[in-house]
């Protein structure tokens, strides 16, 4: 303790003057000369106790703050204490501190001593720039974020908002004292209660809360704010708090509610679509999804809440039709392994024995930079219904409704495909095609309930007897048509045999055995046909000619074919043949029987084609016959005859040429017009000319036939029939028509030798003849020996190869005379 430091006298205060944590220094108050420091006061300025006895108290300080230093000590020298706020100290080194100064007047000497009592000020200034500096950090932070904050001081109960928190109840900043009614006014009447109380409880109880409160700023717009309000608990030295954010989190609830509803929507439109989407991990193998449809679709649990988990592809797997599986598998594995290629894949899936449904899946693969793939992401479809309309259209498409058997578009599809799969017809296609004979008139008779039960028993006994491997198809009211591929094909004809066998026992229709019978026309590929529509053709051509010939199965015969396409252009070509001469006029003598003597010619026609030669009248006369063309070929013939029977009688030769008129010729009701025309032409008479009417011809409209037969044979001219026996005429038209000669058919001739049946019809035709008073030529008298039986069984005249084939006219008078000679050597039966 330094000399004249009398100021303070007692011991204790000397030692609690010299052992203080802080610099004390006493000074002289009108001198400023420091009286005394203590130790701390030592060690802080760097000053000795020597050197502290010589300075002065302004040396501590910097030149500006010396007044204010002189000031404040003068100040506690009269009023007992002062202060100063923290100034810059020196120390001996130079170092500076920062310490705030208390003053205190000692006792009342004149000049009165002062302590200067040092706090070391740094640290709080230090940590009062720092506070600053987190103030603006927080209030940045805040406006960035949008928290908002309110503090109480629950000692003072003073309430504070920061500036964010002005905002989010929509006031300026500063603009109002904040207060508890003011934080509550904005909030929506029946959420305001609530919060009061939460704060209560939070200050009182220091209960936490966390809440979403609806808010109507001054300006009228409506927000939401999250609320969250804590008690923060002090200590003795500071106050306890209560701290209540808050955040508008208006647009995060709009977004939200945006999003949820968009979700919504889009579950709602899954639902109604049936989609579903998913997206499998190709790593993990496991599928993931929201999807409440996915769920749906693959009949997995989407667990409680309903959001479903993911699920592992083993487990999709489970549920996909045994039958499909390996499918589903290849064209997984093949997307995989095409970039660029879209899985698009329908197949079944099946839970259990339960029902069957069909889905539609489709998907993109994603990839890493390698190429590999890492995710599947795609969609699903239940197409369930979908695609049982689609298969219940197809069935209605390709289904016969009354027997359940394909239909013509089912069979035509199925005969594509055999056709395409034939190998360019290496392996045969059959078409079988069965015709049932009169099923008009059994529906008429027993009407169509019973009519469709007959069908439908005729169609259960064809596929019973063709199995399944043979395409059976009801293609026409009253038509069947199996196809038969490969192996079957070549034995077409033994497969028409049975189902015609078929027929053979008796159909029971209400309760009535009916006969029933059908016609099967085969046709084969590439025999017959190379293409479906040519091959079908064929098959019913082949039914027509089984019909016309009485048979129950035919195999197609290109010969009687009279609808063939080559034909058909013949039939085109007919026309100018006519005109440019084409048509040949050839003769075939008809002989008395008795004395071998030529007693007419039957006129045939030639047609000489450009290209084709000579084409037989059986190839073009069926053509024509059904077309106005017959009528040119019958006056043709007519004229060439009338012609040629002119220049004849020109030579001395009476022969009269029979025409062969075809039905249309008579149907037309001219015929008798037009013969009177012409031989008034040729100043001819009906003596020249015989009309040669086939019996089937008679049987179209036998009372019109006969009509126009009276009136041509009250004419004078000599009516033959031909084709006699093959036309199923009743008898009773036999003894009305005016014919005066019937001619036999061919076909009964040429096999009366070897078919005793035959050889009947012959001899029984020749007596019903004689017996109505009518002559008989006897067709086809091929050999000797038929003549010979011909003229045994008393047949009058004969035609035939034997006697002579026909013949250009105009050689017929030559032949004639080698025939007299003939005649004249070997007697009247040559
Ligand atoms: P059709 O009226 O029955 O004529 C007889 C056919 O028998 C002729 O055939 C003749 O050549 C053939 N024939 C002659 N002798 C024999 C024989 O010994 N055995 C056999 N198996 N056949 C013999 P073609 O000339 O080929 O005529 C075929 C058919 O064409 C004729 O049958 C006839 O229906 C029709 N036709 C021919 N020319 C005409 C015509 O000018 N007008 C009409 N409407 N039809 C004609
Ligand atoms: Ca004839
Ligand atoms: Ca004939």
């Amino acid at each position: 303790m330094e000399a004249g430091f009398h100021a303070i006298d007692s011991d204790w205060c000397r030692i609690a003057f010299e052992r203080a944590p802080a610099p004390l220094v006493v000074c002289d108050s009108a001198s400023l000369h420091v009286l005394g420091a203590n130790a701390c006061a030592g060690a802080t300025y760097g000053y000795t106790p020597e050197e502290w006895a010589q300075a002065d108290l302004l040396a501590l300080f910097e030149a500006p703050d010396h007044e204010r230093v002189r000031a404040a000590v003068a100040a506690a020298a009269r009023d007992g204490e002062a202060q100063l706020p923290a100034l810059t100290h020196i120390g001996k080194d130079g170092a500076c501190l920062h310490c705030q100064l208390q003053c205190y007047r000692l006792n009342c000497d004149q000049p009165a001593p002062v302590l200067l009592a040092m706090q070391d000020h740094s640290d709080a200034a230090e940590a009062e720039a720092k506070l600053a500096h987190l103030q603006d950090v927080l209030m940045v932070s805040q406006e960035v974020t949008g928290l908002g904050c309110c503090t109480m001081n629950l000692t003072t109960a003073r309430l504070t908002w920061s500036v964010q928190q002005y905002k989010n109840l929509g006031l300026e900043p500063a603009s109002v004292m904040p207060s508890m009614e003011r934080l509550l006014a904005p909030v929506h009447a029946d959420e305001r209660p609530a919060f009061a109380l939460a704060i209560e409880r939070c200050i009182l109880d220091g209960r936490p809360f966390d809440t979403s409160l609806h808010l109507t700023w001054p300006d009228g717009s409506e927000h939401v704010l999250r609320a969250s309000g804590r008690r923060i608990s002090g200590d003795l030295s500071s106050p306890d708090w209560f701290a209540c954010a808050t955040v508008d989190i208006t647009e995060e609830c709009r977004l939200r509610d945006q999003l949820l509803q968009t979700e919504s929507d889009l579950q709602h439109a899954q639902e109604i679509a049936h989609i579903g989407t998913w997206a499998a991990d190709l790593r993990t193998g496991l599928i993931e999804t929201t999807s409440a449809e996915t769920y749906r679709i693959f009949r997995i649990d989407p667990g409680r809440n309903g959001k479903g988990g993911p699920f592992t592809l083993e487990q999709l797997f489970r549920r996909i039709h045994p039958e499909d599986v390996a499918a589903v598998a290849a064209a997984r594995e093949h997307t995989l392994k095409t970039p660029g290629e879209r899985y698009d894949h329908r197949y079944r899936i099946v839970e259990g024995d339960h029902e069957v449904r069909y889905v539609h899946s489709q998907a993109d693969v994603v990839r890493d930079e390698d190429g590999q793939p890492v995710r599947i992401v795609g969609i699903i479809r239940d197409v369930t219904d979908m695609t049982r309309a689609e298969q219940e259209i197809e069935r209605l498409a390709f289904c016969d409704e009354l027997t359940g058997l394909p239909n013509r578009v089912a069979m035509c599809r199925y005969l594509d495909t055999a056709f395409g799969e034939s190998r360019g017809l290496e392996e045969p296609v059959a078409v079988l095609t069965v015709a049932l004979a009169r099923f008009r008139e059994i529906n008429l008779t027993l009407g169509h309930l019973n009519g469709d039960d007959l069908l439908r028993d005729v169609a259960r006994r064809l596929k019973a007897e063709l199995g399944e491997d043979i395409h059976l198809a009801r293609t026409g009211n009253a038509q069947f048509i199996a196809v038969l591929r490969g192996v079957r094909a070549y034995n077409a004809a033994a497969v028409a045999e049975a189902i015609a066998r078929v027929f053979d026992t008796t159909f029971l229709v209400a309760g009535v055995r009916y006969e029933i019978s059908a016609q099967v026309g085969i046709a084969v590929a590439p025999g017959h046909a190379r293409n479906p529509t040519d091959l079908l053709r064929k098959a019913d051509v082949a039914v027509y000619q089984a019909r016309q010939g009485g048979r129950k199965t035919m195999m197609y015969d290109p010969a009687q074919d009279p609808y063939d396409p080559q034909r058909l252009a013949l039939l085109g070509q007919f026309r100018n043949a006519v005109a440019e001469g084409q048509i040949e006029l050839y003769c075939q003598p008809k002989v008395a029987m008795s004395t071998g003597e030529v007693i007419g010619a039957e006129a045939l026609a030639r047609w000489h084609h450009p290209q084709l030669g000579m084409v037989p009248p059986g190839e073009f006369v069926p053509l024509i016959e059904s077309t106005e063309l017959i009528h040119a070929l019958t006056n043709a013939m007519l004229q060439a005859s009338v012609r040629q029977s002119h220049a004849w009688r020109q030579e001395g030769l009476a022969l009269p040429i029979a025409v062969n008129l075809s039905t249309r010729n008579l149907m037309s009701g001219t015929l008798p017009g037009d013969l009177r025309a012409l031989l008034a032409g040729w100043d001819a008479d009906p003596a020249w000319l015989g009309l040669e009417i086939t019996e089937s011809s008679l049987i179209v409209d036998p009372d019109a036939t006969i009509a126009q037969l009276q009136a041509l044979s009250s004419m004078g001219f000599r009516l033959f029939i031909d084709d006699f026996g093959t036309g199923y005429s009743s008898l009773n038209y036999l003894t009305m028509l005016p014919v005066d000669v019937i001619k036999i058919d061919h076909g009964f001739t040429t096999n009366m030798l070897r078919d005793r049946r035959a050889g009947a019809i012959v001899k029984a035709t020749i007596d019903l003849a004689h017996d109505l008073g009518l002559s008989v030529v006897a067709e086809g008298t091929a050999t000797r020996e038929i003549w010979d039986a011909l003229l045994a069984a008393g047949c009058d005249e004969a035609q035939g190869y034997y006697v002579a084939p026909p013949l250009p006219a105009h050689e017929l008078p030559g032949w004639m005379r080698q025939h007299a000679l003939r005649c004249g050597h070997a007697g009247a039966a040559h």
